[in-house]
């Protein structure tokens, strides 16, 4: 058999499997711990006073990582997609104070890839301070897990549902406070993932986590979505201001 057949043959099996994988549909060999896992987080409006960054039509609030690029993630029934080498992406705005931010996500079903090779991404506050986005179902959480404050804490609980189920975030947090040019006070963060506190009131020590924005932690700083390569979906994402800094 001539080699590039031979080949041919060879690969075409596995090109077969990877067509036929829809990343938001489970197949047979996931096995869920509970029923509820397979079940969306219920969506939750944006309360009074509220300012939504996201209501699944366009990408108005949002703009490329460099501040000014056109964002050009896919739009898919009232979600928003990332595409892998578009990079991450940018509120407009910048937020600084107390706040609370909301985020409705799922991660696709990846059951070829492992560790940070499922479903990453991340919601980074203020582009600095990332809580993870991964496919951490039914592991022992890290602080690289789903719900992580990346390499700062690990999740209190492994609250993840089921991959291609709909998740949500509910993150309250204070930015550092700075007096004279020394900061007094590290940031804080409250989260809630799926309606379990999984983070309270946690000091976050750095002034920025991998991959983050950095800048002067001073400063208000936008929300940032991760580009990490996966197609991992956001809906409904507001904001209510809580405190000014
Ligand atoms: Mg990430």
């Amino acid at each position: 058999m001539r080699p590039t057949l031979a080949l041919a043959l060879l690969l075409a099996p596995i090109a077969v499997a990877f067509a036929a994988d829809d990343p938001w549909k489970l197949d047979d060999k996931f096995k869920a711990a509970k029923p509820e896992d397979l079940k969306d987080a219920p969506s939750v409006p944006a309360p009074k006073g509220a300012i939504s960054l996201f209501d699944g039509k366009d990408f108005s609030q949002w703009v490329k990582k460099d501040g000014k690029g056109e964002v050009k993630w896919t739009l898919k029934g009232g979600a928003m997609e990332g595409v892998k080498g578009h990079g991450d992406i940018i509120t407009r705005e910048k937020f600084g104070g107390t706040f609370k931010l909301h985020v409705e996500f799922r991660v696709p079903y990846e059951p070829n890839g492992a560790g940070q090779g499922r479903g990453n991404s991340g919601v980074y506050v203020q582009g600095r301070y990332e809580v993870q986005v991964l496919d951490s179902y039914g592991l022992k959480s890290g602080k690289n897990d789903c719900g992580a404050i990346y390499g700062v804490a690990a999740p209190k609980e492994n609250a993840c549902k089921a991959p291609t189920v709909w998740q949500t975030y509910d993150i309250e947090f204070t930015a550092p406070k700075y007096e004279n040019g020394k900061k007094t006070e590290p940031a804080k963060m409250t989260v809630s993932h799926n309606g379990i506190k999984i983070h309270d009131a946690v000091p976050i020590p750095v002034d920025n986590t991998t991959s983050g924005l950095g800048g002067d932690p001073a400063t208000p700083g936008p929300i940032l979505l991760q580009d990490h390569g996966h197609p991992v979906q956001y809906r409904n994402i507001w904001l209510l201001p809580i405190k000014n800094g």
